[in-house]
């Protein structure tokens, strides 16, 4: 038989478009044609890409048309679906968060019992609400959602925010947060070994291009004298790599340093002595 390709669902356009095709090509894998077509084909990895609504990804992984999909956390906790999270990506930030009109008083949650609540996400809405004992309202609508206290539609709205420059443009303040989400990846529950493998071969580079961008590749000069000092400050990934420059006395170093530390860090090496100190980013990283 011959082998199968990996099916992949990713959004067709929106959000998060752009970061999921980055990241396939940041996994070394080319796609033909990605713009205005509903499925593609890698001609380096075997790989198969679907490009679907957001919406429909669950529902597309748990009947297995796409063994994997990338897609919102806020989608997978909405949808419900019998899929598998198998690795958060990173990218497509958000929240859902409940904001009310900026003029009003928001003493708690308490104060939602009777309101109307425009939404596009009801189930998680609603359980956030039973949770905390309150009864309301929910108008499901498909979009726009910011705009339905203005219009006189709901009360209060629960919708996506990242920065919320949207909720500040239309007269709202966000009061509760109801779930923090980020893309991630999803599978179906019952792929065959082949399938599982070449999964694996995926999750493998995944990981390495994550782990790649939360650290940077440092080089610095240092004083021969300095260099214990210097050494026992970098944190790096085994110890450091130390060779002689050719100007007597001095020595360079190589180490790699994640995102967290690296501010403090760099502080502490110029402190001790480091010069010429060079920060690079790194592509792939695989320890
Ligand atoms: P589709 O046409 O595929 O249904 P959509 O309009 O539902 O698209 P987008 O607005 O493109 O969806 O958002 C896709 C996902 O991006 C969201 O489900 C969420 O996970 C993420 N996201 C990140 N930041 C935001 C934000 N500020 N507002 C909305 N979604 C965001
Ligand atoms: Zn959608």
């Amino acid at each position: 038989m011959a082998e199968s390709n990996l099916r992949i669902a990713i959004q067709k356009s929106g959000r998060l478009f752009d970061d999921s095709v980055l990241l396939l090509k940041e996994c070394g894998i080319d796609l033909r044609n990605v713009k205005d077509r509903l499925r593609t084909e890698s001609d380096n990895f075997p790989l198969e890409v679907f490009f679907l609504r957001d919406d429909d990804i669950p529902q597309y992984v748990e009947d297995g048309v796409a063994d994997i999909g990338i897609v919102g956390e806020n989608v997978v906790a909405e949808k419900n679906k019998h899929v598998e999270v198998v690795e958060k990506l990173g990218f497509g930030k958000c929240r859902l968060s409940i904001a009310v009109p900026r003029s009003q008083d928001y003493p708690g949650i308490s104060s939602l019992q009777g309101k109307r609540i425009a939404t596009s996400y009801p189930h998680m809405v609603n359980s956030f609400l039973e949770k905390n004992n309150v009864t309301a309202e929910i108008h499901e609508i498909s979009g726009s959602v910011e705009i339905a206290p203005g219009i006189g539609l709901a009360d209060v709205i629960a919708d996506l925010v990242s920065s919320g420059s949207t909720l500040f443009m239309n007269g709202l303040k966000e009061v509760e947060t109801i779930l923090h989400s980020q893309a991630v990846l999803i599978r179906n529950h019952l792929l065959n070994d082949n399938t599982v493998q070449l999964l694996d071969k995926l999750l493998f580079r995944i990981q390495a291009v994550k782990k790649a961008k939360r650290n940077k590749y440092i080089l610095l000069n240092a004083p021969n004298e300095s260099l214990d000092k210097i050494i026992s400050l970098l944190p790096g990934m085994k110890s450091p790599t130390v060779l002689p420059l050719a100007q007597s006395g001095w020595s360079s170093v190589h180490s790699v340093l994640s995102e967290d530390q690296f501010w403090e860090c760099i502080e502490n090496l110029k402190s001790a002595g480091a010069q010429g100190i060079l920060v690079i980013p790194i592509e792939k990283m695989v320890i």
